[in-house]
């Protein structure tokens, strides 16, 4: 484990001044132990009002990836908190898609709105670069494409790159292709088989990945059902979709449930409203509460975990990491959300724990078996 402080770029230090002591050290190292973090870094570039924070969750499997996320964090205490947890979760999502990355975060604290700037992101690009590949940037939330390719000429360990450009673009319609491919997964598990035409889903968002599945839900024959707040979102569904309002969506009797809007629908509030038989979608963070995965076993919904469901995304960039990206080489990993999906289901059953914990099951068995070990190669 290694904690890493640094003062950004190079400039001269003041001598005979003892500085603050910090108490923060030994509560991350404490962290760190319990979660399995193998490294955080800090970086601080006041010319450019740069306070950035790197957590490296594990690079057992290979680089870290994870996006940089943009934030106004209330203090530098709730940015670490933030980049510990989304960089461990990192690591749970590429592990149990099968890929040979890691997980690792970055978090920058500031408005994303006001405080952006070139500069800014060249500095941060020479924080990434110091870690040397171990860990690979991408956007999140407050960062966008743009952000990514200034960030890409000072460093190489950025993906998520634009199309014209070489790399991936919006990884929205392959999120979709990955759903689709779960509530296939779940079909199969549920009814024995995976030909969804005729169910009945129910997509919650109708944005970039919710409109794009509706899609493909419509192609594949099944009836669909939409919920949005935006009167844009629901003009640009397919023809035949039909409409709910959104606070009544998690309640229509259908066979799946998708939510790919907001975290936390699933709570001790709407979980005994359910009126489908599955939930499978691609919103983060969907379980209000841990507790709610059993609630929802022991209300008989079988629940697609999260991250497992909605990897189609860095499935996709993983693919561009490295190599010349494809689109078809991309899409037939993304395409195994099926399998991932199967194992995991069947795994729950198998092992009668909840699917929500079969699914960090599976991700921690691959991370612990992880043949390699020590400094993890510099590209995949
Ligand atoms: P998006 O912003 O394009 O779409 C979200 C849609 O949800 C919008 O149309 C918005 O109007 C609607 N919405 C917002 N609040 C709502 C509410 N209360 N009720 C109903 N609809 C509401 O976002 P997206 O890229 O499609 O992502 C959707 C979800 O999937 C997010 O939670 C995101 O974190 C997650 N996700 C996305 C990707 C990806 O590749 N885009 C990957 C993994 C996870």
């Amino acid at each position: 484990m290694d904690v890493t402080v640094s003062t950004g770029p190079e400039r001269p230090r003041q001598s005979g001044k003892q500085g603050p002591v910090h108490r923060v050290g030994s509560e991350v190292l404490q962290t760190m132990g319990t979660e399995g973090h193998e490294r955080v870094a800090f970086w601080s570039d006041p010319d450019v009002g740069l306070r950035a924070i790197i957590a490296i969750h594990s690079t057992r499997l290979g680089p870290a990836l994870g996006g940089t996320r943009f934030y106004p964090f209330a203090d530098e205490s709730a940015a670490l908190t933030d980049v510990l947890r989304l960089a461990k979760a990192m690591s749970y999502k590429s592990a149990a898609a099968g890929l040979d990355l890691g997980g690792g975060k970055g978090v920058v604290i500031g408005d994303p709105r006001t405080d952006k700037t070139a500069a800014l992101f060249r500095s941060y690009a020479h924080f990434v670069d110091s870690l040397s590949g171990r860990y690979y940037t991408t956007e999140d939330v407050g960062t966008t494409v743009a952000d990514m390719e200034v960030i890409a000429q000072e460093t190489r360990y950025v993906t998520g790159q634009a199309i014209e450009h070489g790399g991936s673009g919006d990884p929205s319609p392959a999120t979709a292709v990955g759903v689709f491919e779960a509530i296939r997964a779940a079909a199969d598990h549920l009814g024995g088989s995976a030909d969804v035409a005729g169910r009945h889903v129910v997509v919650l968002g109708a944005g970039k990945v919710g409109g794009a599945l509706a899609g493909h839900l419509v192609e594949a024959g099944c009836r669909v059902t939409a919920a949005d707040v935006s009167a844009d979102a629901l003009a640009r569904l397919p023809e035949g979709v039909e409409t709910v309002d959104p606070d009544r969506a998690h309640a229509v009797a259908c066979d799946v449930f998708s939510p790919c809007a907001l975290g936390a629908v699933l709570s001790p509030d709407s979980i005994p409203e359910l009126g489908c038989a599955a939930v499978v979608g691609s919103a983060n963070n969907q379980l209000a509460t841990p507790e709610c995965g059993e609630m929802l076993h022991q209300a008989g919904v079988l629940y697609v975990p999260d991250y497992v469901a909605n990897a189609g995304g860095v499935i996709n960039i993983a693919f561009e990491m490295g190599r010349e990206y494809r689109w078809n080489e991309a899409e037939a990993a993304v395409r195994k959300i099926f399998d991932n999906t199967k194992t995991v289901l069947e795994t729950a059953v198998r092992e009668s724990i909840t699917t929500a914990r079969a699914a960090d099951r599976v991700a921690e068995e691959r991370i612990t078996n992880a043949a390699k070990t020590g400094l993890p190669p510099l590209a995949i």
